[in-house]
C-alpha cells in the first residue's frame, strides 16, 4: 500500500500541499501565496484561476522536492478557506466572476434586506447561522443577481456554483471532463441554505434567496468511502489517487487536533480566528451569537456538531500593521515591537475592519484604537494588536460556556499566529487557563489527511489519530484576578466604541 496521504490546503492567503505520513508527520510540503484583490472598501476577491494554477504548482513542487512519487500516495483529502464562492462554466472551466472572499461585505445590503423583513436569526432554526455577509448564500445570491449570464446560466444548468473545495475537486477529478460537483457537509453548512438536519439544501431558503439548486454541488460527508472522482494520470499527481476527504479549514483544524469527544475545543489563529467545541451528535443552539455547524462525517457515520466562534480580523491585523502602517516589515518582527514595552500603555485595538462577527454580529462597526493619550507609542499598538486576538477569543469563550455550560480546561491551539509567544502566554493569562500547541502545527492539512485516509482505511479511526498528537509546548496562566478583571473590562468598553459606525 502506498504510504502517504496528500492534503491540498486552500488557504485565505496562499495554498499548500502537504504530504503525511502514517504517523501524521509531514513528508513534504510546498506553498505558494495569491493575491488578495480589493476592488472597493470592504470588498475581497481571489483569482480562482490563479488558485488552481497554484495548486497544481505546489503538488508537483512537494513531490518533486522529496522525491515522491503519485504512486506513493494512497488518497487526497482538501481543506479551504470557507464561505467563498466560485461561479464557473461547466464546459469550459472557465469563471464568471472572481471568488468573493468570506470577508467580503458586498452583500451587505442584500443582508440587510433580508433582516428587515424577518430579523437576522430568520434561518438560524435551520442552519444554526445568522443572517451576515459573512456566508456562501448571499454571495451566490449577489453573483446571479450582478454577473451577465449568471442566472441564465445557472438556471440552465451550464453553471456551476461551489466553495473552493468544491471548484478543486472538479478540476482534480477531470474538470469540464466528467469532474465531480460535490461539497463536504462542513462547507455546505457554512452556506446559510443547507438544513442541519437532514444534511440536504434547503428548499425555503433557496426559494426565497431565489438560487436555483440545480446550479448546486451534491452534498457528500467529509470522509467519504465512496470517493469522488481520481486523479488524472496526466494532471499534477501523474497518477489515478482516489480524492475522499474534505472539510473546511476549521474543521479540518479541530479534526487534526483529534477533538473527537464532545466538549474539546481548538482555537486557530490564521488570518481570522476560529474556535470550534465539539458537540457531538447534537445540533446545539446558540443564544450568545454563536454559530451551530458541523464539525465532521465520516462515511455513514452520525454527523458530529459544533459551536463555533469566528473572528474575521486576527492575523489580518497583523497583516495591516505591516502593509498599511508600514510600522514591521514582517510578521515575526511584531513581537520584538510588543516586548519594547511592559503592556498596553492603556490603548485598545478593535479591529472590526469588516464588522464584527461572533459573538456581536455587527455590519455596522468599524476598527477603533481607543485609549490613546500622548504616552502611547508603537509599542503599545503592536500589543494592542496582539491582545486583540487574545481579547476576541476571551469572548467567544464566555458565549460558550455560557451556551453549552462547558468550562474550558485548556484550548488546544493552531495557526500561524501562535508561534508567537507574548500573544500565547497572554491568551493563558486572560482566559486564566492552559493554552497547548501541538508537535505538528499544520492541523488544518492534518484533518484533511485524516479525513480522506480514515476513507480508505490507511487509519483505522479516531483513536488511533488520537495517538499521533502530541504536545509540543504549553503556557500557563500567571496573570492575577484584578488585572485580568481590568483588562477584559476595558476591552468591553472599547468593542462597545465600535458600533453604530456604518448608517
Ligand atoms: P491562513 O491559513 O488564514 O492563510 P495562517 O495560519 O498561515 O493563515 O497564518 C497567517 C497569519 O499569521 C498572517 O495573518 C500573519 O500576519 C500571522 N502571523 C504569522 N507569523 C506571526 C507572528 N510571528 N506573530 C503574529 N502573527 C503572525
Amino acid at each position: 500500500m502506498a504510504e502517504y496521504i496528500g492534503s491540498v490546503d486552500q488557504g485565505t492567503t496562499s495554498t499548500r500541499f502537504i504530504i503525511f505520513d502514517h504517523k501524521g508527520q509531514i513528508a513534504g510540503v510546498d506553498q505558494k501565496e495569491h493575491e488578495q484583490i480589493f476592488p472597493k472598501p470592504g470588498w475581497v476577491e481571489h483569482d480562482p484561476v490563479e488558485i488552481w494554477k497554484n495548486t497544481k504548482e505546489v503538488i508537483a513542487g512537494a513531490l518533486e522536492k522529496n522525491n515522491i512519487s503519485g504512486a506513493d500516495i494512497a488518497a487526497i483529502g482538501i481543506t479551504n478557506q470557507r464561505e467563498s464562492v466560485v461561479v464557473w462554466d461547466k464546459k469550459t472551466g472557465k469563471p464568471y466572476y472572481n471568488a468573493i472572499v468570506w470577508q467580503c461585505t458586498r452583500t451587505h445590503e442584500i443582508c440587510r434586506e433580508l433582516i428587515k423583513e424577518k430579523g437576522q436569526n430568520r434561518f438560524r432554526d435551520k442552519t444554526g447561522l445568522p443572517v451576515a455577509t459573512y456566508f456562501s448564500g448571499p454571495k451566490i445570491k449577489w453573483i446571479l443577481d450582478n454577473v451577465p449570464d449568471a442566472r441564465k446560466a445557472a438556471e440552465n444548468g451550464s453553471a456551476l456554483f461551489g466553495t473552493m473545495e468544491t471548484w478543486l475537486i472538479w478540476w482534480l477529478t477531470g474538470g469540464p471532463d466528467n469532474g465531480a460537483h460535490v461539497t463536504d457537509v462542513t462547507n455546505a453548512s457554512r452556506t446559510l441554505l443547507m438544513d442541519l438536519n437532514t444534511l440536504k439544501w434547503d428548499k425555503e431558503i433557496l426559494s426565497t434567496l431565489n438560487i436555483p439548486e440545480k446550479a448546486l454541488a451534491r452534498i457528500v460527508p467529509s470522509g467519504d468511502p465512496d470517493a469522488w472522482g481520481m486523479t488524472l494520470e496526466n494532471g499534477p499527481f501523474k497518477a489515478k489517487i482516489p480524492v475522499c476527504g474534505a472539510l473546511g479549514d476549521q474543521q479540518a483544524a479541530l479534526v487534526g487536533q483529534t477533538c473527537f469527544k464532545a466538549g474539546e475545543a481548538k482555537n486557530t489563529y490564521g488570518t481570522g480566528c476560529f474556535l470550534l467545541l465539539n458537540t457531538g451528535h447534537t445540533p446545539v443552539p446558540s443564544r450568545q451569537g454563536l454559530i451551530t455547524t458541523l464539525a465532521y462525517q465520516f462515511g455513514s457515520n452520525q454527523p458530529v456538531y459544533c459551536l463555533e466562534g469566528s473572528i474575521a480580523i486576527a492575523g489580518a491585523l497583523v497583516q495591516w500593521l505591516r502593509d498599511n502602517l508600514g510600522l514591521i516589515s514582517n510578521a515575526a518582527e511584531i513581537e520584538e515591537l510588543a516586548k519594547t514595552v511592559d503592556d498596553n500603555g492603556g490603548a485598545y485595538f478593535v479591529p472590526a475592519f469588516s464588522g464584527l462577527f461572533a459573538p456581536y454580529w455587527r455590519a455596522d462597526a468599524r476598527g477603533t484604537i481607543t485609549g490613546l493619550t500622548s504616552y502611547v507609542n508603537k509599542g503599545h499598538i503592536a500589543r494592542a494588536v496582539l491582545e486583540a486576538n487574545a481579547f476576541q477569543a476571551k469572548d467567544i469563550v464566555e458565549a460558550m460556556r455560557k451556551d453549552s455550560g462547558v468550562e474550558l480546561s485548556m484550548l488546544k491551539v493552531d495557526g500561524g499566529m501562535v508561534v508567537n509567544d507574548l500573544l500565547m502566554q497572554f491568551q493563558s493569562d486572560i482566559l486564566n487557563v492552559p493554552v497547548i500547541r501541538p508537535q505538528v502545527s499544520e492541523t488544518t492539512a492534518l484533518g484533511a489527511a485524516y479525513a480522506a485516509g480514515l476513507s480508505i482505511g490507511f487509519w483505522s479511526g479516531p483513536d488511533e489519530l488520537s495517538k499521533n498528537w502530541a504536545v509540543d509546548k504549553i503556557w500557563s496562566p500567571s496573570m492575577k484576578d484584578h488585572k485580568r478583571a481590568k483588562l477584559y473590562h476595558d476591552w468591553k468598553k472599547a468593542v462597545e466604541r465600535t458600533f453604530d459606525w456604518v448608517e
